[in-house]
């Protein structure tokens, strides 16, 4: 059975981009390969408004999550946490044995700047973690203004985790001084799950080059190395990487600003139906994401019986909520490459299914 995906990733891929993965395979060390892997780092650099180079990792965004902690944190590292990801990133630093402090905010807050520069100044830390778009609430973070907080204070690596905000709004790698970007291909970059896509300042490859224990699989500096001959490290999800040059055609020949632009109005027209619905946003409207709306359930509607239908039905599926947030909340992604057409249908089909869901009661 098919359907569609309005789950905040992985998310529904194109036909275009399905069909570039299904190219035959070639050499991870041939000429064919450097061509394909330096094909795609110009529109990538662009897109990660950088200058350094942009490492592609077989992997999920994970592995490079973790793989950076490894490569830049000797002292102690600052965990911002406000959901379920950004929460995580403090337990994965400890099964490293890093030394790391928790600056907790309630779910659905955004991270706020002065509470990191309060502990900041406290001093000990050389590297943060910070989550751009919290997928678990909907909630975004004021980036700029936490990136003006971290430059106070140089010996801080930032780790940014733009994995589903990347390519739905500008996020100005060099410009915020981001030491380390780091994104996936499963969420607006409308691809398949299985490639991570990271940048590397040159004060993060040197923090680098200063540890023992950064293992292999994820040392920047391996990366480095192979990029400098157009390689990776180890063998390459090929496929995911015809894909990546499919979907960054796609990208250019739309135009970045106004893929922008269209991801910030389909998620108000998203916004809008909810509202008027009566839900509410989970967070606060001024902290609600761009790439998808985290609704709070306030109408108390079986939800579990609303997807079914959508699924059954209409042949689409919206996000439950997360974690500790199911059933409490629903999420429903404007990634990739919906339009105002794709989601007027999603609309109308969540009308259709909302009218034959039961209320729960209380
Ligand atoms: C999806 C997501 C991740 C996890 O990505 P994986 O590909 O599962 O490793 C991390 N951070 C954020 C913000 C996400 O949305």
């Amino acid at each position: 059975m098919s359907y569609k995906l309005f789950i905040p990733g992985p998310i529904a891929v194109s036909e275009k981009t399905l069909r570039a993965m299904t190219r035959p395979m070639i050499g991870h060390r041939s000429t064919d390969f450097v061509a394909l892997y330096q094909s795609v780092q110009p529109a990538l650099q662009a897109l990660f408004y950088t200058q350094d180079p942009v490492y592609l990792s077989t992997s999920s965004a994970w592995g490079v999550m973790e793989g950076a902690l490894r490569n830049v944190c000797a002292k102690k590292v600052l965990c911002c946490m406000n959901g379920a990801f950004s929460d995580k990133w403090l337990d994965v630093a400890q099964r490293l044995g890093k030394s790391a402090g928790a600056l907790k905010f309630d779910w659905g807050q955004p991270v706020d700047p002065a509470a990191v520069r309060a502990e900041l100044v406290k001093g000990g830390y050389d590297a943060i973690t910070v989550i751009h778009n919290e997928t678990s609430t909907g909630t975004m973070s004021d980036l700029p203004a936490i990136m003006a907080v971290v430059r106070e204070f140089p010996d801080v690596i930032s780790i940014v985790d733009t994995v589903s905000s990347f390519s739905v709004l500008p996020i100005e790698k060099d410009e915020l001084g981001i030491d380390v970007l780091l994104t996936g291909s499963q969420k607006a970059l409308a691809m398949p799950p299985g490639l991570a896509l990271f940048s590397v300042s040159a004060h993060a490859r040197a923090r680098a080059a200063t540890l023992p224990d950064r293992g292999y699989y994820f040392d920047f500096l391996e990366f480095q190395r192979n990029h400098d001959n157009g390689m990776t490290p180890s063998t390459p999800v090929i496929p995911l990487i015809y894909a990546l040059q499919s979907k960054l055609e796609d990208i250019t020949a739309e135009g970045a600003e106004q893929r922008y632009t269209r991801h910030a109005r389909l998620n108000r027209t998203v916004r809008d139906w909810g509202l008027a619905k009566g839900f509410k946003l989970f967070p606060a409207e001024a902290h609600g994401s761009l790439a998808l709306n985290c609704f709070a359930n306030t109408l108390n509607i079986d939800l579990p019986a609303l997807n079914k239908i959508l699924k059954a039905k209409h042949g689409l599926v919206i996000d439950g909520g997360y974690g500790k947030l199911r059933g409490k909340t629903f999420r429903i992604s404007n990634m990739g490459d919906e339009t105002d057409e794709t989601i007027a249908a999603l609309i109308k089909a969540l009308d259709s299914a909302l009218a034959e869901t039961q209320v729960l009661s209380a």
